[in-house]
């Protein structure tokens, strides 16, 4: 039997789910050992002034997977639990994620182990370009571009932009996405990754015909993924009936309102204690009665120990990794519709893709164009994934890594390796 620890080990579990997906692909053996490899891992020591007068020492990493389908393409996460692990299994997503979503992109990913609510401004810009300073060898336009994820935003790609710009000795807007509006950024990328989630959900109701928006969602995690995907979903007039966020989670079967709660969370720095809902257990999020469960928070979140209480019937992956095999098990088993995560959060990365576009030919495209686009490419992802899971017989996380590390494959095979 599985022990809890392999469970808990995002690498391991990416990987089980490479090597299934592989040997469906009947790929070979040297394929198969190049495709678990990342291409480059770097870790480095990020030394900061803090305000104390003194200095501290931070653990950081810069992870590429693949770059066969383009440059690196990954965000990155400030956050107390980061370790290579974690950041080797993202990596690796962003690969097939960016193969599954059609866009020339390969993988990477980075992080820093900082709680960044400890940090006071200065200390979390210190800290922002002395990271970038140590893998600036490894990071560019043509090479490596970072974004948010977890514990950064668009402020903090402004200052990766400023410090690489300034030692190019040029601006160099193409090396982060994510970034302001006012330094090059796109339309739509703040709320890109939530409304992909929107439009996948929305697929997924229509292929099991269900023409109404009257749905009960409940959402795990309230930050960029999650608020925006709910207030996409309260203005198409579904239910949120539960939010949570690291300090707990609220209930209302009758309805939350997502705006009235980022207003309390402006204020208080939590969803928990929102008056017009009632604080339950952050854990209790999966086991409420809904129709659509997101979680929008961190992996192995959905494990065999709570699988089985989910009612909801389709499950959204906003987050990475949210869902170990041992609970997809479970979940299939139970009948649940996954929209897995290399198809249901890539919207974030699309809209990347096209901040990349409009930075190169220096011409920006309207919020309604983005939007357009965004949802021509997760519509089409979703159908291509859908097909396969028809023709193939396999659950939709199967056919999403089916399309997207064939498809990493064949560019592998194309290219050949050097020299
Ligand atoms: P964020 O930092 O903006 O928000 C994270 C949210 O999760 C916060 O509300 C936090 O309080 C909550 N949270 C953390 N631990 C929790 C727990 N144990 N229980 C409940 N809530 C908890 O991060 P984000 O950018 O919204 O990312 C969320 C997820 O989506 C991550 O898995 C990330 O990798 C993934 N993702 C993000 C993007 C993006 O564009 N930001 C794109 C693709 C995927």
């Amino acid at each position: 039997m599985e022990s809890i620890a392999t469970e808990n080990n995002v690498w391991q579990m990416t990987l089980a789910r490479l090597d299934e997906t592989m040997s469906l692909l009947d790929l070979k053996p040297g394929m198969r050992k190049y495709l678990r490899e990342p291409r480059k891992v770097l870790e480095v020591a990020v030394t900061v002034k803090m305000d104390s007068g003194d200095i501290d020492t931070f653990k950081g990493f810069r992870i590429q997977h693949n770059t066969n389908r383009g440059p690196a393409k990954g965000g990155i996460r400030y956050h107390p639990e980061v370790n290579v692990d974690e950041i080797k299994a993202l990596a690796m997503l962003m690969t097939w994620k960016c193969a599954v979503v059609g866009i020339p992109f390969g993988g990477s990913k980075g992080g820093i182990v900082v709680d960044p609510k400890k940090l006071s401004t200065r200390e979390l810009e210190n800290l922002t370009r002395r990271y970038t300073f140590e893998i600036i060898d490894s990071i560019g336009p043509e090479k490596d571009i970072p974004a948010p994820d977890v514990g950064t935003n668009s402020q903090i790609m402004a200052w990766i932009m400023d410090t690489y710009s300034m030692n190019k000795g040029y601006a160099v807007p193409g090396v982060v996405t994510g970034k302001p509006i006012a330094l090059g950024g796109s339309q739509g990328r703040e709320e890109a990754t939530g409304r992909g989630v929107v439009y996948t959900i929305l697929s997924a109701l229509k292929i099991s015909g269900i023409d109404s928006t009257d749905l009960k969602v409940a959402m795990q995690g309230f930050g960029n993924v999650g608020s925006n995907a709910a207030k996409i979903l309260h203005d198409l007039g579904f239910k949120i009936v539960a939010l949570s966020d690291v300090e707990g989670a609220i209930y209302n079967p009758k309805g939350i309102d997502p705006y009235k709660v980022l207003d309390h969370l402006k204020k208080v720095g939590t969803v928990y204690g929102y008056r017009e809902a009632q604080n339950i257990a952050r854990e209790k999020i999966f086991s409420l009665n809904c129709d659509i469960l997101i979680p929008a928070a961190l992996e192995n979140q959905i494990k065999k120990t709570n699988a089985d209480k989910i009612k909801a019937r389709f499950i959204a992956e906003g987050a990475n990794a949210p869902t170990t095999p041992q609970a997809d098990k479970i979940l299939i088993s139970n009948g649940k519709f996954i929209i897995p995560d290399i198809l249901c959060n890539a919207g974030g990365v699309t809209v990347s893709y096209f901040e990349w576009v409009q930075g190169n030919d220096a011409y920006f495209w309207s919020k309604r164009k983005v939007n357009l686009a965004l949802r021509d490419i997760m519509e089409k992802a979703f159908y291509e994934v859908y097909k396969i899971s028809k023709s193939r017989k396999v659950d939709m996380r199967t056919a999403a890594n089916l399309l997207g590390i064939g498809r990493v494959a064949e560019a592998v095979r194309l290219r050949g390796i050097y020299p």
